[in-house]
């Protein structure tokens, strides 16, 4: 079954997944990674998606798979070029979700300079919980999340910490693609990424978005 998303009243399913790497300075450090001079941009494909509460089998091509949450955005509309200013007016929904990365495979690609896609792109690597409709009473530059695993707190991240913020993000995004409704942004992790186990429970929560979580094969 593919993954479909309520948009204006009508399933919608996702073709494209956006993902910004490297956007809250105290995970770019935890990384030794230097700095980056612009958005870091890699994709993930329809298949990466899983709904909240399903469970996650292991990829079988790594060892070291690592849970990084992230503040999903939903785009609701077409559009290219949008000045940031504008950009919260393409937002049509936002998720908690999961940026699942073979950490092994990565530091392997890293090294030899080659793309992430074999650590990030795999199957089942983009899980994601409910939408909430965006309106102009939320603040993007204040949301906060965090996720924990087995009721242990791993992560805790504020988007006010973010190098590059949402709206900055879909600008800087659509000057590159002409973005469509239904496309997905995961829009960077804080730090405190780290392992998931077999039969671990990975929760994900915030003060504003729906709580989802998922189980490890
Ligand atoms: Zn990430």
């Amino acid at each position: 079954m593919s993954f479909s998303i309520e948009l204006s009243g009508r399933p919608i399913s996702p073709q494209r997944i956006f993902c910004i790497g490297k956007n809250y300075p105290a995970h770019v450090r935890e990384m030794a990674d230097p700095p980056p001079g612009e958005p870091v941009v890699f994709m993930k494909p329809p298949t990466s998606l899983v709904r909240d509460g399903e469970t996650l089998s292991r990829p079988e091509h790594g060892h070291v798979l690592h849970h990084e949450v992230e503040v999903v955005v939903l785009i609701g509309q077409s559009g290219k070029n949008i000045p940031e200013k504008e950009a919260p007016g393409w937002i049509a929904g936002l998720a908690l979700g999961l940026d699942l990365t073979l950490r092994d495979v990565q530091s392997i690609m890293k090294k030899k300079g080659l793309p992430w896609e074999m650590a990030k792109s795999f199957d089942q690597s983009a899980p994601v919980g409910s939408f909430i409709p965006f309106t102009n009473s939320i603040v993007l530059s204040d949301i906060s999340f965090q996720c924990s695993v087995e009721g242990q707190r791993r992560q805790q991240g504020k988007t006010s910490d973010m190098l590059y913020s949402i709206p900055y993000l879909i600008h800087f995004l659509s000057g590159i693609w002409a973005l469509q409704p239904g496309d997905l942004i995961f829009t960077g992790t804080p730090s405190g990424v780290g392992p998931l186990e077999a039969g671990n429970r990975v929760r994900l929560e915030s003060d504003i978005l729906p709580g989802c979580e998922w189980v490890v094969a």
